[in-house]
């Protein structure tokens, strides 16, 4: 019954057989012990999903992801998750995975004005679970006063197979690193040349057979395209640095985290937005990949980054759009 409820979200068999192999979902050797998940839920629980969103996502949808996800992750619990406003981005991992995502409408700037575009990406590393548990909690506070200026697309988990497997996975299911998988200049040569010389064919690292093989890092390529972000925000762990490729001034502390760069890789998304399309990227890399910072450290990164946001890539947006307006280069 529980494995039923589980897998009526997947509805192809051979996906559900692979889920089924890989032990993939967790809770599902203790899922006998437990009380089967109603389908339709109780009254409490089904207060936990606004109407509308309960409208554009059936319940039944959300919680089979929601569920396994929220088990492994440190302090998030089922219901925010539930809260959180994701849907189907339409693109699935390679186990058959959604890849959910939520897109926040900007408030309140005139209509002159151009808003920012953020795009927010977790957990594409799948074994540094603080990456994606700190976008649901970013997540609880999107809609706050500082947070509506922004036009924001938010992705918790961009790597679930790797986030569900036990242990939990840095690699996707094929075994590829998704921070490697990106097209940049000349991947062809130089990715392979990097996992081999550099990395000593470190399986952690595999960059793939080709650039954006994958259908993690092929989904996000597609949506930097469709969704033009202005900047893009990349939650790792555990270094307890800040990371910046790009055009403008970058961060140089959010919250305890110090700018210090490490690096520029073959593949990576960071290389890929920042240094190859010109769009500024910001790797915050959480001190734990298992433990999350405490409740004031994660405001006050969520609170330094929209300050930074608002004055090198808001202003700058709506300074460079008015020389545009103006006539001005
Ligand atoms: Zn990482």
């Amino acid at each position: 019954m529980v494995l039923e409820f589980f897998f009526s979200q997947f509805r192809h068999a051979s996906v559900v057989a692979a889920i089924t192999a890989a032990g993939l979902v967790p809770g599902l050797a203790i899922a006998n012990s437990l009380p089967t998940p109603p389908t339709s839920g109780t009254a409490t629980e089904k207060a936990a999903v606004s109407p509308a969103l309960a409208a554009a996502v059936p319940e039944a949808d959300l919680r089979s992801w929601c569920d396994p996800v929220t088990r492994v992750l440190p302090t998030i619990k089922l219901k925010p998750c539930l809260r959180a406003g994701l849907v189907p981005s339409g693109a699935k991992s390679v186990k058959g995975l959604p890849i959910m995502a939520r897109e926040v409408v900007a408030h309140g700037i005139s209509g002159a004005q151009s808003p920012a575009r953020v795009l927010v990406i977790g957990g594409i590393h799948g074994d540094e679970l603080t990456s994606s548990a700190v976008v649901f909690r970013w997540l609880e506070w999107i809609d706050q006063a500082e947070a509506k200026p922004y036009q924001w697309q938010i992705v918790p988990v961009l790597n679930p197979d790797g986030l569900l497997a036990k242990p939990a996975t840095r690699v996707n299911a094929n075994g590829v690193d998704l921070n490697r998988n990106f097209p940049t200049p000349n991947w062809e040569k130089e990715a392979p040349k990097y996992w081999t010389v550099k990395t000593a064919n470190d399986p952690r690292r595999f960059p793939g057979k080709a650039p954006i093989s994958e259908p993690e890092s092929r989904w996000l390529h597609n949506e930097i395209k469709r969704f033009k972000p202005d900047v893009i925000i990349s939650i790792h762990a555990p270094f307890g640095v800040l990371d910046f490729d790009g055009p403008v001034d970058p961060p140089h502390k959010l919250g305890a985290l110090i700018l210090m760069p490490v690096g520029v890789y073959p593949g990576s998304l960071g290389n890929y937005g920042g240094v190859h399309k010109g769009v500024p990227v910001v790797t915050i890399e959480l001190p734990h990949a298992l433990d999350m910072p405490s409740e004031a450290e994660l405001k006050s990164i969520w609170r330094d980054m929209l300050v930074w946001i608002e004055s090198n890539v808001a202003q700058k947006k709506t300074a460079d759009l008015e020389r545009v307006v103006s006539g001005v280069r």
